[in-house]
């Protein structure tokens, strides 16, 4: 596991505490009906750039439910994992936003989680979605999740491939996380089923982040298997 080698230095406890854990982590998702694209309002499809960051939709704005407890993240990190959710597309903002409040109903209520699982969602109506943010540690990627943001892209990408836009709003997400030293200059950047025995996320969208120039292979686990909530889809 040469990766880890070179994480030595900034992150010493990750060498004595690899232990490769596989866990089942995908189950059915709760898909939320999507909403028809004949909703689709031309101006809230206008991205709205701050300085360097993409338009993120709040909790707020989604409607998120209050957080059942928070564990704060130790920046700068090392590590950016990309799930799918593995449920059903969106290219509206209330069809995603509706996406986005049935995760976390799912995440919640069946998995018995905290919150939604992932940092940040990406729909296919070119917005982010918050979901831990920035600051508080995630459920979407067992022992990795006090080392990395989980950015989950809203839908199934199995065969289909997340269109263009999606790829380049998760792009101006990171560098947005670069900006704010949220993760290190040189992170690496993996797929969930590097993390653990899963699908997720997706062998199209998977083929994509493998052309991605942080894109790191490595497998296993780094940090504590067992610490607080495991992964999400
Ligand atoms: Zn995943």
């Amino acid at each position: 596991m040469p990766i880890f080698a070179t994480m030595g230095s900034l992150y010493p406890v990750f060498a004595s505490l690899l232990v490769f854990a596989s866990f089942a982590c995908h189950g059915s998702l709760v898909e939320t009906e999507d909403v028809s694209i004949s909703e689709a309002d031309p101006v809230a499809l206008q991205k709205k750039y701050a300085v360097g960051c993409p338009r993120i939709i709040s909790r707020s704005e989604w409607g998120a439910r209050s957080p059942k407890s928070t564990s704060n993240l130790v920046t700068p990190l090392p590590y950016a994992v990309v799930h799918h959710t593995d449920g059903s597309s969106c290219s509206t903002e209330a069809s995603c936003m509706s996406q986005v409040r049935g995760i976390q109903n799912y995440h919640m209520d069946s998995n018995g989680w905290d919150d939604i699982g992932y940092n940040f969602l990406i729909g296919g109506d070119g917005n982010v979605y918050e979901g831990r943010g920035w600051n508080y540690k995630g459920a979407h990627a067992s022992s990795y999740n006090s080392y990395s943001l989980g950015i989950s892209m809203i839908g199934r990408f199995t065969s289909l491939t997340p269109g263009q836009e999606m790829l380049d709003v998760l792009d101006e997400l990171l560098d947005c996380a670069l900006s704010r030293d949220t993760i290190i200059p040189g992170y690496s950047l993996f797929g969930h089923r590097q993390a653990t025995s899963t699908t997720c996320p997706g062998d199209a969208l998977y083929t994509k982040l493998q052309q991605h120039k942080h894109y790191v292979y490595i497998s296993g686990s780094v940090g504590n298997p067992l610490d607080g909530e495991q992964c999400s889809l």
